[in-house]
């Protein structure tokens, strides 16, 4: 008989949560999970699936544009918001379902409620005290909206996923992966957008070349950028809602999104009771095994603030479960991880950007292709997609793909595994492509930019 309730307890069943426990429970293991919310966490529920889900609805506006070139007559297409939102809380509904039945069928307990940590390896849920010989936390994260007055008029990717009505003006705060997402979701579907960026551009940190052409199609879109530009307030008017930036100007919108990035959930976990150390923004420190500083307790996914993507929060919950019950410690390497924005166009990105590639390597070659895809030809949108190698010029090795376009994440997804076996420019030359596809562009770049 074991002295303690379960071998794991999990607290937090979303992404890393649900893998690990499922996992653990698999290796024999006895498992509770701990949900305070609905199953599926944050990817299922308000991240990943239904903004996709919206991203695939506004792309039907550029399809039945590009349908008339093709010969099709289409008769005014009108869009219902609400239809697009009842279907997906429908599908999201049977997706909290399944990930449900998943985990009672791999005979992991669900314990509904707010789980806090009274010490290393007793957790407090709904008035229970559960005990377990290891702990996981993998509580992800929650949107930060900045503390300026009227803040309280704006609203987060939570809301902007269930909006009762498609606001027809819409500010976006933020340059991030879920400002530009959103922008290419509310401008699809026909709201007038504004997207009010601090920096001097989207997507800090991505490849030059893909923020540039972003920006340059988001504009072609109609979408209105503002860079340089902080907003300071928020007032309520009898037209809707005006936002003061720092500069001066006002901007007139129904909807204000602020997407200003997202804080790890760690308030009332109980950490110091654990002694469990956090850095400075709150996120759970962790080694290469995800094992927090008190030595029962592991922590996965948003919550550790790494790299803050779902298959990164599954590979880090499987990791710990084969490091706890399947006898084989297990690090996840975040290297080379590949990473898509499903703005509009996609964005496809695996390995080092340009700038990056220069400060580490002592010579990169540069290899960049823009072209009009075959589908525009007829369909006469001016959309242009960019592809990019990035090299190192003294080993051949790729070091970087980055693309915008058509497409991206699905062909980028394959590059990475290229990218992951150290594959050269060469042996991207020596591939064969796909004609006639945009992939098939990444091993026929022959000529390297002069160097700049
Ligand atoms: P979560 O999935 O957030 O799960 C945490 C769970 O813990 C939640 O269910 C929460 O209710 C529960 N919880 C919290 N505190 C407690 C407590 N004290 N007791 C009990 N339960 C608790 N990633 C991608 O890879 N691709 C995408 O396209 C993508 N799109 C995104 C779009 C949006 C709008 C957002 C917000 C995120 C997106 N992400 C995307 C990121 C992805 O959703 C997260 O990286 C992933 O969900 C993190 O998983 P997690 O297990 O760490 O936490
Ligand atoms: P990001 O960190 O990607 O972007 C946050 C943006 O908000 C940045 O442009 C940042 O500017 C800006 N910002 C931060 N604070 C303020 C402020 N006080 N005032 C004005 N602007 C501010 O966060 P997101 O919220 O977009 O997304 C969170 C994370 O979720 C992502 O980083 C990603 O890990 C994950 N995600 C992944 C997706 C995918 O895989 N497709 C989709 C959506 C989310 P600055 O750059 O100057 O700091």
């Amino acid at each position: 008989m074991s002295a303690f309730d379960f071998d794991l307890l999990t607290i937090g069943a979303g992404s890393g949560g649900v893998r690990a426990s499922r996992m653990a429970a698999r290796y024999g293991a006895r498992v509770a999970v701990c949900e305070a919310g609905r199953v599926g966490g944050t990817c299922v529920l308000r991240g990943c699936v239904p903004k996709k889900l919206l991203v695939y609805g506004a792309h039907f506006a550029d399809a039945f544009a590009d349908a008339v070139g093709y010969g099709w007559t289409l008769g005014q297409p009108a869009f219902d918001w609400p239809t697009l939102i009842a279907n997906k809380n429908r599908e999201l509904d049977r997706l909290e379902g399944i990930y449900g039945r998943i985990l009672r069928e791999s005979g992991v307990e669900i314990v509904k409620g707010h789980a806090r940590l009274l010490d290393r390896q007793t957790v407090e849920v709904a008035g229970r005290r559960i005990t377990a010989r290891h702990v996981l936390i993998a509580t992800g994260g929650r949107p930060h909206l900045p503390d300026i007055p009227g803040i309280e008029y704006a609203i987060s990717s939570d809301e902007a996923l269930d909006l009762a009505a498609l606001p027809r003006r819409v500010a976006i705060v933020g340059g991030g992966y879920i400002a530009v997402e959103f922008a290419g979701i509310f401008s699809g579907l026909g709201a007038e957008v504004t997207l009010i960026i601090r920096g001097a551009s989207v997507l800090r940190g991505f490849d030059a070349d893909l923020r540039s052409a972003l920006t340059e199609e988001m504009e072609r879109r109609g979408i209105k950028l503002m860079c340089d530009s902080v907003v300071r307030g928020i007032q309520r008017t009898g037209r809707g809602l005006s936002l003061h930036l720092a500069m001066g100007d006002e901007i007139e919108a129904d909807a204000a999104l602020f997407a200003t990035g997202r804080v790890p959930n760690t308030e009332n976990l109980g950490l110091a009771e654990a002694g469990v150390a956090t850095g400075d923004n709150g996120a759970i420190e962790v080694d290469a095994y995800s094992r927090t500083s008190a030595d029962t307790v592991y922590a996965v996914g948003d919550v550790t603030d790494r790299m803050n993507l779902t298959p990164v929060a599954l590979a880090e919950g499987a990791a710990v479960a084969r490091t706890l019950f399947d006898n084989a410690p297990t690090a996840v390497d975040h290297s080379l991880i590949p990473t898509a924005v499903f703005c509009t166009p996609p964005i496809g990105t695996v390995g080092l950007t340009e700038d990056q590639a220069r400060l580490r390597h002592a010579a990169v070659d540069v290899y960049v292709e823009r072209f009009g895809p075959l589908l525009h030809t007829l369909g006469g949108r001016e959309e242009k997609t960019l592809i990019k190698l990035v090299v190192d010029a003294d080993t051949d090795r790729v070091l970087g793909c980055h693309m915008i376009g058509m497409d991206a994440p699905e062909i980028v997804q394959g590059l990475a595994v290229a990218l992951k076996c150290g594959a050269t420019k060469s042996q991207f030359d020596a591939t064969i492509g796909i004609h006639p596809t945009a992939a098939e562009e990444f091993v026929t770049l022959r000529d390297k930019l002069p160097s700049r």
